[in-house]
């Protein structure tokens, strides 16, 4: 439901009215069933919105979200930051890496990181190949 304080161009009155949204406000105005209280006027227009209407409770609620989220931005960027200073970037190339590590043994080798899709981690977990997904984020990206 929404409030509008409605005014008559012709006897100057202002009143409130109640409507189901502010399309039903245009489509009753387009039918001409907006109407001044006093004089019955058709000449009905919409001032401001009542005050009490704006929902400040979802920004907020929007606020603390973003917050949130920023918050776990930076702890997945410290973790890429980490993850790129100490393990070598391997691209499309994961899934190969990996198991050519695992199979060949390649020793102390840097660990790897690079993309894959859940289905082949999912493969290369059957095969004993540890390896984990974390969320990742383009650091450009803001
Ligand atoms: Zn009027």
């Amino acid at each position: 439901m929404i409030k509008y304080k409605l005014f008559c161009k012709d006897c100057d009155l202002e009143f409130d009215s109640w409507f189901a949204s502010s399309n039903e406000y245009e489509r009753l105005k387009k039918k001409e069933l907006l109407a001044c209280h006093k004089c019955n006027s058709l000449k009905v227009e919409k001032t401001i919105m009542a005050p009490r209407l704006i929902n400040s409770k979802s920004k907020i609620d929007e606020k603390i979200n973003l917050e949130k989220y920023n918050k776990v931005k930076k702890t997945i960027i410290d973790y890429q930051r980490f993850i790129k200073d100490n393990f070598k970037y391997v691209g499309d190339n994961f899934t190969y890496e990996a198991r050519s590590i695992h199979y060949n043994n390649k020793k102390k080798s840097k660990g790897i990181y690079g993309r894959a899709s859940k289905e082949d981690l999912k493969e290369l977990k059957e095969e004993g190949i540890d390896a984990q997904m974390i969320p990742w984020i383009d650091e450009n990206e803001n």
